[in-house]
């Protein structure tokens, strides 16, 4: 059986999922991260099987893709782009999928807001799919829901961080032609107990829905909204001033193992690899228009396929880049964060301390949060904001090639 206690476990379920035995289940740590424990170790029969498909102890190798294609795209519905993190390429294979009769699993909000994966069979209900969450997703039961369905001949998208995509395909031990992967560049993943305690504050404005990218600003410079029932936007913060958002955006409240990242990788196992393009003016003018556009790496033959599909529908706009153009500059693909120095006082102050006080002590609101969001405000406001970001993005691109 597994030794817990050396591996970095990502909470993929992998382990838990193939013992039928009952023998490893999934439990919460103290900041709500999903890990396995071994609840019966007498009814364990040594088969091994959770050894086997755990993707820590058995990395997938990362083999060079010679035959990889790349493009930018932005969907054409605008609603659906509005409320996508990036350009909506998510919901352009999900629905393609879908098309086919196939289902989708992603991650959504239950009626508390916890972010689970669930899976889709409409294309009504994929809204619930659509932009980013930045708290691990609980998998529940999910890797096994996918293997009934891909048994059963019937075509299945699973979406997630790259951890869990490799997770998945180390418990089926086996590639199905009917397995579309999609998954992500991955900044880390944050905890479910500091989301817990967000959403004590949250409440006050009883959100029916929550988008950690509302594009309010424009893409460029998203903000953290919720909106009520009647479709109304009634709170929208930015990176400055939103507690979750800082919280996330300074490493201070990522999963252990995402400090020293073994799935972010240049060459991925999954089909689809997609992230933000934030400077499509790199590659085309007409992309530019601030209302999000999706990087996207096709990586397998299967991916290609699907990719000819969506084209055919022209439910996309999509410019061909050259992969290495793409890639060029993404430090979050292959790089892990670095953890901050508040992380561990955070988690541990969170399970015993009120929301607004915690907060309050981590992410004040100082005359450096002020200061940034002053300054956001009057570029936006003077019309400069894109070309100050176009500056930024040209150096820290090149930066970033010279450190790689
Ligand atoms: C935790 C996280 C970190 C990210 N970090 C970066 C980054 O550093 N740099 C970058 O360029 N892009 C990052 N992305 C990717 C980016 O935010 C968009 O998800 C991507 O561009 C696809 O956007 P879209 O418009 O096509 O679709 P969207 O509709 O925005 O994509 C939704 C998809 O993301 C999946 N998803 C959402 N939340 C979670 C979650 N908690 N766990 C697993 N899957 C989830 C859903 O299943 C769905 O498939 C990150 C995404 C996530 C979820």
């Amino acid at each position: 059986m597994i030794d817990f206690s050396k591996i970095e476990c990502t909470g993929c379920t992998a382990c838990a999922s193939i013992c039928n035995r009952e023998v490893i289940q999934m439990d919460k740590d103290e900041a709500g991260f999903p890990v396995p424990r071994i609840v019966d170790v007498d009814r364990c029969i040594e088969c091994g099987l959770c050894e086997k498909v755990c993707p820590y102890l058995n990395p997938k190798l990362e083999i060079k893709n010679e035959d990889e294609i790349a493009i930018i795209a932005q969907i054409k519905d605008s609603e659906i782009r509005k409320e996508s993190a990036s350009g909506g390429m998510f919901s352009a294979i999900a629905l393609t999928v879908l098309g086919k009769n196939g289902i989708v699993f992603g991650a959504a909000y239950d009626d508390d807001f916890k972010v689970r994966h669930i899976s889709v069979e409409k294309a009504d209900d994929l809204w619930k799919l659509r932009n980013s969450k930045y708290v691990q997703s609980d998998l529940g039961n999910t890797f096994i829901e996918v293997k009934n369905h891909l048994n059963s001949g019937r075509l299945v998208c699973f979406s997630g961080t790259p951890c869990q995509v490799e997770g998945l395909a180390s418990f089926l031990q086996k590639a199905y032609d009917n397995l579309i992967l999609v998954d992500l560049t991955c900044h880390g993943i944050g905890s479910p107990l500091i989301w817990d305690k967000y959403l004590e504050l949250a409440k006050n404005y009883s959100p029916k829905r929550i988008y950690f990218r509302w594009k309010h600003y424009g893409y460029k410079y998203s903000t953290m909204s919720y909106f009520d029932e009647n479709g109304k936007e009634v709170y929208f913060k930015d990176v400055e001033s939103d507690k979750m958002l800082r919280a996330y955006f300074t490493n201070s409240c990522d999963r252990e193992a995402c400090y020293n990242c073994k799935f972010k990788k240049r060459y991925r196992i999954s089909d689809f690899t997609l992230w933000d393009c934030f400077q499509p003016v790199f590659f085309a003018s007409d992309f530019d228009d601030d209302k999000g556009t999706s990087s996207v790496l096709i990586n397998s033959n299967k991916g290609r396929k699907l990719l000819d599909d969506i084209i055919s529908k022209k439910i996309v706009k999509y410019l061909y880049i050259s992969p290495s153009d793409i890639v060029y500059g993404n430090n979050e693909m292959v790089n892990s964060v670095v953890q901050s120095s508040i992380r561990n006082d955070l988690l541990m102050d969170a399970k015993q301390m009120n929301a607004a006080d915690l907060f309050e002590k981590y992410f004040p609101d100082q005359f450096y949060n002020r200061f940034r969001r002053l300054l956001r405000m009057l570029l936006l406001k003077s019309g400069l904001y894109r070309q100050v970001k176009y500056v930024i993005y040209k150096n820290r691109r090149s930066r970033t090639n010279k450190q790689n």
